[in-house]
């Protein structure tokens, strides 16, 4: 049975103190990722963050923004070309972010949906997706919501109804973070790698309006982080990432990473990258049909093309389909 592997991309800056600059975290990687895609036919998905997109174009005054939005712009319609798929990624803090002095200042005090009334997320959302619309011409069919906070559903439910969009690819089986910023629960949600829902993204609901594609779950051992930890201290130019910007950081999940087994996800970031073929072996021997793989432009690194590259290789020569989302929806 062949599998769907659908590579997928949040397409943003940072958050952190430095958002870094669209050339090291957007435009550079990306067009890696285009080359990468060109040589063996395989589609991504990209999830692009268009509150930037919005705020760019209210910041179109300034040269500096003007000339960024023309470049990722351009960019994003390549992509389009190319045959990869824009989805709509939202992150409502861009309300409250501005553009001063040549960079971006971040205020993340309001980072998630559920921070938001109801009637103003579906304004945010409507006006990021339009934002998105004038530079691709097309609207999304697939939803991952900013830090994974698409908690409680039923708050955005309506605004992504508005926008016609019903199908979603926020959760990952056994994912829990509670931080200031961020804070999602998928305790609950189905180890499955697809299912119908209606009012609650962790509840299978028969004929529910929404398809949750689910990020494939990883467990991740103390091993791996110190492995990475060691790879970024002796050789930093092969596995450090390209993004110049800052992580909103938690550092008391960072340092539990290191003496304990983690839920994470399959990630093509960095060294992450590196788990990928064993990731897909396992899900072959489970007979699972699909596998969703998460990363960032921003957070990749040398290796992570490498690594990206040998994985393509590995799941074409295994019979694996290199897809994007909307293609892959039967
Ligand atoms: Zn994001």
């Amino acid at each position: 049975m062949s599998m769907n592997v659908h590579i997928t991309f949040d397409y943003e800056l940072f958050f952190g103190t430095y958002s870094g600059s669209a050339e090291k975290c957007l435009l550079e990687p990306t067009n890696r990722l285009l080359e990468l895609g060109q040589q063996h036919q395989a589609y991504f998905t990209f999830f692009v963050d268009a509150g930037y997109i919005y705020q760019l174009q209210q910041h179109a005054h300034d040269a500096s923004c003007a000339q960024t939005l023309k470049k990722v712009g351009s960019q994003l319609t390549t992509l389009l070309r190319a045959g990869h798929e824009i989805g709509l990624h939202i992150h409502p803090h861009w309300e409250d972010s501005f553009f001063k002095n040549g960079k971006w200042h971040m205020n993340t005090a309001r980072y998630k949906a559920s921070d938001f009334t109801k009637t103003e997320i579906q304004n945010i959302v409507n006006k990021y997706h339009a934002a998105l619309k004038t530079i691709t011409g097309k609207s999304c069919n697939t939803f991952r919501a900013g830090g994974w906070c698409i908690q409680p559903f039923q708050h955005i439910r309506e605004a992504l109804i508005a926008e016609h969009i019903f199908t979603d690819s926020s959760v990952y089986h056994g994912g829990y973070h509670q931080f200031s910023a961020h804070s999602y629960d998928f305790r609950k949600a189905p180890d499955a790698t697809e299912w119908q829902f209606d009012t609650d993204e962790c509840v299978p609901a028969e004929n529910g309006r929404f398809t949750e594609l689910a990020i494939t779950p990883l467990t991740l051992s103390p091993v791996f982080y110190w492995q990475l930890y060691l790879n970024m201290k002796l050789n930093p130019d092969f596995y450090k990432p390209l993004g110049d910007g800052m992580w909103l950081k938690d550092k008391k999940k960072i340092y539990r990473q290191f003496y304990r087994q983690t839920h994470h996800f399959a990630c093509c970031d960095g060294y992450f990258a590196s788990t990928l073929i064993p990731a897909f072996k396992t899900l072959s021997k489970q007979h699972k049909k699909r596998m969703v793989i998460l990363g960032h432009p921003k957070s990749l690194a040398p290796c992570s093309f490498l690594y990206l590259e040998k994985f393509i290789q590995f799941v074409k020569n295994n019979n694996g389909q290199l897809t994007t989302m909307n293609q892959g929806i039967v």
